[in-house]
């Protein structure tokens, strides 16, 4: 998801290797919530679609400071329990 935001994406990289998941989400999709991660200011730094004709989307939410949640957003019916490969995914929107 950093390599969709280019040149934004890296200034978050550094933080990357210090993400600890501090929870999922309970309905069984891959969603995970990174400790520490910023309360205020979050907005969706970048969205990208699931290859597989779902209409699923993957979003990453987080600050200008730091990372926040990784979404996993079903179209219709149940998301996966797993991530798709990132190489497979379709860029949509990134700040
Ligand atoms: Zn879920």
């Amino acid at each position: 998801m950093l390599d969709i935001m280019g040149s934004t994406g890296e200034a978050y990289r550094p933080q990357v290797g210090q993400l600890r998941v501090a929870g999922s989400c309970g309905c069984g999709c891959p969603t995970i919530y990174f400790q520490d991660s910023p309360d205020e200011g979050i907005e969706m730094l970048a969205s990208a679609g699931v290859p597989d004709g779902s209409g699923d989307m993957i979003l990453l939410l987080g600050s200008a400071t730091g990372l926040h949640t990784l979404e996993y957003v079903p179209h219709e019916g149940k998301a996966p329990d797993r991530w798709p490969e990132p190489e497979s995914l379709t860029p949509l929107h990134w700040t």
